[in-house]
């Protein structure tokens, strides 16, 4: 199992310890991020698309012909029987630590919203509410992917559980809280990088799970995150990236994919399969992981074609909007498929023309200020591919998605409801009809 750098396109080995990120990482001004092989080698079948609930509620068992940590176990040697055992044992101690279960979170046609927006009775809002989830957001199942990863490793000898590396995140919110639980449930050991002014509750609930957090201060005449910038230097000292940042390793795209796997699943369960998905973006990863979701339900035959991908930034932080509208301009009116590809390739190794930190990041919708869209490319592709829209929204537009959410009955942040803002701007602008099929999610809790 090889993966390839989307970037510079070198290869590295998949089966080896640590095949995270592109060993030129730092090199030049390129887009380094890995991808592996879809799970279905050329001439063969693609695997089966589960859609029985029933039989499995863990995503990482349920879907896990279409995973790559799955995958690369077989390559191993690993059995099936195996890797089933080390996926529920970590999910046991997960559920123990959070309460909350790794199992397969709600899709349903929201009444109020769909009312709301007079939506026909085809047609309507379907809502993937992530807030029941572990530590309260979609953020855990990325990181699952990388830890089940981890502990295969271990258990096939390739690692030694003794001399294990640091994990280590720059994060002060829901990531930072899904990757203390994770790590706990491995018992490794966390570093958490977090900014002088972070939540003392978020604070105090790492602290409990025994992870070591470093506040990070701006040094003289530093530029961007210093979070992010002390992050990188530990990641040089050999410490693990347990992110969600697929630039930094690419296995959180893995694990991010259960997410559209289990919402297409149920979609096609339901005959609700969507004409448009609207996702807010922050960091990227959990578009990233869904478009890829999408487009391999495609390939297989799973759903017929790709849905509008729309993404949702708010106006005070929006770099992959800005990075949508420079590729837009320069590709022209009415781009061939080979100029869209041409101008992707090229974007991908002049990155900096379209991606660079955005300056004093501020909103209401605090989890999605990421100053870069580390991982853009690939949702700008998924956009420009299926004719969706970056779309951004001011804090009032933010405020009032948040307010619709908790009316129509979800426990999401503003963070976690920002796509409603995007579904409203869609609704309004009639991209959306109201006989249309949309699927929003609900990312995280308040
Ligand atoms: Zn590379």
């Amino acid at each position: 199992m090889e993966m390839t750098c989307g970037g510079c396109g070198t290869v590295v080995d998949g089966i080896g310890a640590y095949p995270f990120r592109c060993p030129n990482f730092a090199l030049g001004d390129v887009d380094h991020v890995l991808v592996a092989p879809p799970p279905c080698p050329t001439g063969s079948e693609w695997p089966a698309w589960p859609a029985d609930r029933s039989h499995d509620d863990n995503p990482f068992v349920r879907f896990r012909e279409l995973l790559d940590c799955y995958r690369r176990s077989s390559a191993i040697g690993m059995t099936e029987a195996r890797y089933v055992d080390i996926v529920n044992d970590l999910a046991g101690r997960i559920e123990a630590i959070d309460g909350n279960k790794l199992g397969a979170t709600p899709l349903t046609r929201s009444g109020y919203i769909s009312d709301f927006y007079d939506f026909a009775a085809g047609g309507g809002v379907w809502v993937k509410d992530e807030t029941s989830n572990v530590a309260g957001s979609h953020k855990v199942r990325h990181l699952v992917g990388i830890m089940v990863h981890l502990l295969v490793s271990e258990d096939a000898g390739i690692t030694d559980r003794r001399s294990r590396p640091d994990l280590a995140i720059a994060s002060c919110g829901n990531a930072a809280l899904a990757a203390g639980v994770v790590a706990a449930a491995a018992r490794w050991r966390l570093k958490v990088y977090v900014p002088t002014h972070a939540d003392p509750e978020v604070m105090a609930r790492l602290a409990a799970l025994d992870a070591v957090v470093i506040p990070c201060e701006r040094r003289a005449g530093e530029a961007g995150d210093p979070t992010y910038r002390r992050l990188l230097e530990g990641l040089g000292d050999g410490d693990i990236a347990f992110t969600c940042q697929g630039d930094l390793n690419a296995l959180c795209l893995d694990g991010g994919r259960t997410i559209g796997y289990e919402a297409i699943s149920d979609a096609v369960a339901a005959g609700a399969v969507p004409d448009h998905v609207v996702i807010q973006v922050g960091g990227g990863a959990l578009a990233t992981s869904c478009i890829k979701a999408f487009a391999y339900a495609a390939q297989a035959g799973v759903i017929a074609g790709m849905p509008r991908i729309h993404t949702l930034q708010p106006l005070g932080a929006h770099p992959l909007a800005r990075a949508f509208t420079q590729l837009k301009d320069r590709a022209g009116p009415s781009p061939s498929a080979e100029e869209v590809a041409g101008l992707l390739g090229e974007a991908a190794r002049h990155r900096s023309l379209y991606m660079w930190p955005w300056n004093e990041p501020r909103s209401v919708a605090s989890g999605i200020i990421d100053d870069e869209t580390y991982d853009w490319l690939a949702v700008v592709r998924g956009m420009l591919e299926t004719g969706g829209s970056a779309l951004v929204a001011g804090e009032q537009e933010l405020v009032d998605a948040h307010t619709l959410a908790a009316k129509a009955g979800f426990a999401a942040s503003a963070t976690g409801a920002a796509g409603l803002a995007g579904l409203a701007q869609l609704v309004g602008s009639g991209e959306v009809a109201t006989s249309d099929k949309v699927l929003v999610l609900a990312t995280g809790l308040r």
